[in-house]
């Protein structure tokens, strides 16, 4: 047996990642609020971006909320991280330059456990951010779904209501978003879709789970 010369401390990197409205926020509130009960000091960083809502609260669409150090960048979050903090919770992550992937791993390493939510892509869906390698060096990873404002079934997708093709973001205002399911965010986005084989009425075996 091969004899490991170092002892695991306890790091690990979990990443909550879906489109708008799939509970990502809700996720990583109920894991912050579990870690607090076991009385393990968690820390909680937003990206100053992301004053949605609120300044310095997480708020998610269904209105739970916790208290939050907005950050301007990646490396802030390792300024102001306390040496008895157990846990680091990040949510936009998207947000936030690929200096995170660093910052994240620097914490992991250091023992801390690192739960990060974030969209997984943007409203055309291409991969957002530093999300992809974030999902590819987690330890655990949770692709979540909203449902779809046209039809109720699964929703991986985030439709931009407004046409704004020179930002990749509109900050500020969620009512310029809607979850959509591939088809029908791909039909409204003019991507390619192929002709449907079975309709969405008859087959009710995806609906939202
Ligand atoms: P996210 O952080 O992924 O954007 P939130 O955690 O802020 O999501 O909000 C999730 C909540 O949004 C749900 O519990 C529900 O109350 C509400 N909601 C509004 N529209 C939808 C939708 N289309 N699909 C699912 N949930 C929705
Ligand atoms: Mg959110």
């Amino acid at each position: 047996m091969v004899a490991y010369p170092y002892t695991y401390a306890g790091g690990n990197i979990e990443i909550v990642c879906g489109p708008m409205f799939s509970g990502k926020t809700e996720e990583l509130i109920r894991r912050v609020r579990r870690a607090q009960i076991a009385k393990q000091k968690v820390q909680i960083f937003k990206p100053g971006i992301d004053n949605r809502y609120h300044e310095t609260d997480v708020v998610s669409h269904s209105a739970m909320t916790v208290k939050a150090v907005p950050v301007s960048n990646s490396s802030e979050i390792l300024d102001k991280l306390y040496d008895s903090t157990r846990i680091v919770a990040i949510d936009e992550i998207q947000f936030f330059d690929d200096e995170i992937i660093s910052v994240i791993k620097k914490l992991a390493r250091r023992g801390i456990r690192v739960i990060g939510a974030g969209l997984d892509q943007d409203y055309k869906g291409i991969p957002f951010g530093p999300i992809p390698t974030l999902l590819a060096i987690a330890d655990r990873v949770d692709k979540i779904s909203a449902i779809c404002t046209v039809c109720g079934m699964s929703a991986s997708k985030t439709f931009r209501k407004v046409c704004d093709d020179d930002n990749q973001v509109l900050v500020g205002e969620t009512d310029f978003y809607e979850a959509r399911c591939r088809l029908h965010h791909d039909e409204e986005e003019n991507i390619e879709t192929l002709p449907r084989e079975t309709s969405l009425e008859q087959d009710n075996s995806l609906a939202a789970v």
